[in-house]
């Protein structure tokens, strides 16, 4: 932090982007400090970019060539003339070096002392600064001796299962469990590569494994005169690919002492390296004894939790800290009211390994904000891109009640209400988490999906409605196709729009739809005709729906966006969108997705040869390479969006110039997949 004590921050550079870089401005705001955000390409039109007071281009689209890029932020903090630079959560956040050019440069850090963040930036020294602090540690070794043979004598010595990891790690990257003598070596080599690859560093360690712990963590805060608190911790225990899906503050089952003890131990931390401002500090926890795991010296994802229960605005913690203020509370004014939650909603399929998903979000419906009781923190809106370049993070649910009962209800019911579409996300694996009996008691662990895989994975066979709903809403769909096709027609009958698409020639067809478990759905579908009481805004519809050998009669009509439709003598009514043939349905039951496939009678929109993306997907298969003479209708690459598999044909003969993608890159909708020339 700044030595020079007592130095008003009025204009702040947040270096950063998205939901972290909105939520950072909308605290200094608040207390008057002007914000300058950055962006690159892909941000143009950011949320972060809107709500700033002023916004810096810093470079192309991927962070190493604009947000990650020390010489280039460094730049426009002198240039936007910034007295102050708060780097969020990850990017340069623990960037010794940017840190150090920051204060060299006369600009106030909003973050921890370098030698802090350096004392803390590899896991094994940290452990060995620890050791001599007597904070208890996993037991294992951290030591500098890297020879492949002495590590593995080291694993046989702590006694399986032992965890081998990066000691620059991060993101749950270059970690190894292994259960037996003959994993050693592989487990070494592979945490070696992937430390080098992924964080330029091969330093490994190695400690016990412990089988079902929970993660629970201290946030702590320091000021510049050497005063400390911990505002109590967060159990981070719901975690998949060891990376933090729900988090919650108080933890449940916790006691006072264990609070206290944990604490206490996190403040002597924070006080060994001579900590400032705002750090966590890691816990494994395993009934009644806790090891230290790790420190991260910058505000966390899940700060929000600590926010509500204390009621305190970390952020402006940080502001006042850095400008050499006191802490504004002493620990005996701290205290724990009520009980929070927080949900991480990532674009990405818990179906598919929770691969990081892309898209546009052709609709997002936000559950109702209650201040104080439901928030959400976001720096998206409808009609973003969520871009294969960042983080896929696309906001945080954060709850409040009174208890923790209260509280899982609130959330229950908040992401009961959240609607997102256009890109697959892991709304609908949150809402199956927290109704799992086990979460409900507060019986959390670091293995609770993994316990719980059956019930949480698996998409349930979809509910007839949700078809129902889906096939209504297709219809709707069509009609009005039909209709700009003619659009110098007046018809009053709704269905003459699909006459034009040749639907009603047999006044019978079948749809069909794919679900999420590769589950085929072929309904027949005949129109009724529904003149009665119809009017030309919501004509009333009836149709014959035959699914799985059962006849269903079945009204519908469009009101307010929803489809409405009668089934069995009952109206229901869904939020149904459709787009690139994928459908999402939403009632107050739940959300199902299905893909619609194409058939004859459709006009095709699928391309007969284009070298375009047709959807945001993944590479999986190059079954050409430059230079091969082609045939119009060869297969030239197969890409898989939404579990479907696309073949890219030649649209003419001709040879391949380029093939842009590699195998398992994610692409956007109408990206140039392939160059090719005319024959
Ligand atoms: P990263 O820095 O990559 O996030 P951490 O060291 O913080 O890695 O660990 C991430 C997660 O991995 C923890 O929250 C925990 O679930 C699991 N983990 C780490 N160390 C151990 C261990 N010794 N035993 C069991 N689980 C562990």
């Amino acid at each position: 932090m700044n030595m020079s004590n007592n130095k008003k921050i009025t204009r702040l550079l947040i270096a950063n982007r998205g939901e972290i870089a909105v939520r950072i401005m909308q605290s200094a705001q608040k207390i008057g400090i002007h914000c300058i955000a950055l962006y690159s390409d892909a941000d143009q039109n950011a949320m972060h970019v809107k709500q700033a007071d002023e916004a810096w281009y810093i470079g192309a689209s991927p962070a190493k060539d604009s947000y990650l890029v020390v010489e280039t932020v460094l730049q426009v903090a002198k240039d936007a003339q910034a007295d102050a630079i708060h780097p969020g959560y990850g990017f340069l956040s623990e960037n010794a070096g940017f840190a150090q050019a920051i204060q060299d440069a006369g600009i106030i850090w909003v973050g921890p002392p370098v030698s802090a963040i350096e004392a803390m930036g590899s896991k094994s020294e940290s452990k060995a600064l620890m050791e001599k602090a007597k904070v208890p540690l996993v037991p294992g070794y951290h030591g500098d001796n890297q020879d492949e043979m002495f590590l593995a004598e080291q694993v046989k010595k702590i006694g399986f299962p032992v965890l081998i990891k990066a000691s620059a790690g991060g993101g749950g990257k270059g970690m190894r469990v292994v259960e037996s003598e003959d994993e050693i070596m592989a487990a070494i080599k592979a945490s070696k590569r992937e430390g080098l690859n992924s964080f330029g560093d091969d330093k490994l360690l190695a400690e016990k494994y412990i089988t079902r712990p929970r993660h629970i963590e201290i946030q702590v805060f320091m000021d510049q005169n050497g005063n400390g608190v911990y505002l109590f911790e967060r159990d981070c225990s719901i975690q998949r690919r060891h990376q933090k899906v729900v988090e919650e503050a108080p933890a449940p089952q916790f006691s006072e002492q264990e609070r206290q003890a944990m604490g206490e131990a996190a403040l002597q931390a924070a006080k060994a390296i001579n900590y400032e401002g705002a750090g966590t500090v890691e816990f494994l926890y395993d009934n009644g004894t806790f090891y230290f795991m790790e420190m991260n010296t910058r505000l966390q994802v899940e700060h929000p939790v600590t926010e509500m229960i204390t009621g305190q605005d970390l952020v402006v913690w940080q502001i006042k800290v850095a400008q050499g203020e006191s802490l504004p509370l002493t620990q005996d004014q701290l205290h724990i009211h009520g009980h929070a939650m927080e949900v991480r909603i990532y674009a990405e399929d818990p179906d598919n390994d929770f691969l990081p998903t892309t898209g546009t979000l052709d609709h997002l419906q936000l559950p109702k904000l209650i201040q104080g009781r439901v928030r959400l923190d976001t720096g998206v809106q409808q009609g973003d891109e969520v871009s294969p370049y960042y983080d896929p993070m696309i906001s945080k649910l954060i709850v409040w009640g009174e208890d923790r009962a209260q509280c899982l209800s609130t959330l229950k019911q908040a992401l009961q209400t959240y609607q997102i579409a256009g890109v697959t996300t892991n709304l609908s694996f949150l809402r199956r988490v927290v109704n799992v009996d086990a979460f409900a008691q507060g019986d959390v662990s670091t293995q609770f999906i993994e316990e719980f895989d059956q019930q949480l994975l698996k998409q349930s066979a979809i509910p007839l409605h949700h078809l129902v709903a889906a096939v209504c809403q297709h219809m709707f769909n069509l009609e009005s196709i039909g209709k700009k096709r003619r659009a110098s027609d007046d018809y009053t009958n709704p269905w003459h729009g699909l006459s034009s698409l040749r639907l009603n020639q047999a006044s019978k067809h079948t749809l069909r739809f794919n679900t999420k478990s590769d589950e085929t759905l072929d309904v027949d579908v005949t129109l009724c005709n529904g003149h009665n009481n119809q009017t030309q805004a919501s004509p009333l519809i009836e149709l014959q729906i035959a699914f799985n050998g059962d006849h269903h009669t079945v009204k519908t009509r469009k009101h307010d966006n929803q489809v409405q439709y009668e089934i069995n003598g009952q109206w229901r009514s869904a939020r149904v969108i459709e787009h690139n043939n994928i459908l999402w349905i939403y009632d107050n039951h739940g959300e199902s997705q299905l893909s619609y496939v194409q058939s004859d009678f459709n006009q095709h929109t699928e391309q007969a040869g284009s070298l375009t993306a047709p959807m945001n997907g993944t590479i999986i298969q190059i079954d050409s390479s430059p230079g091969q003479v082609v045939k119009a209708g060869d297969v030239l690459m197969i890409m898989e969006a939404m579990k479907m598999e696309h073949a890219i044909k030649a649209p003419m003969d001709g040879t391949i110039k380029e093939i842009c993608f590699n195998i398992g890159d994610l692409v956007n909708e109408s990206a140039m997949l392939i160059e090719m020339d005319e024959a």
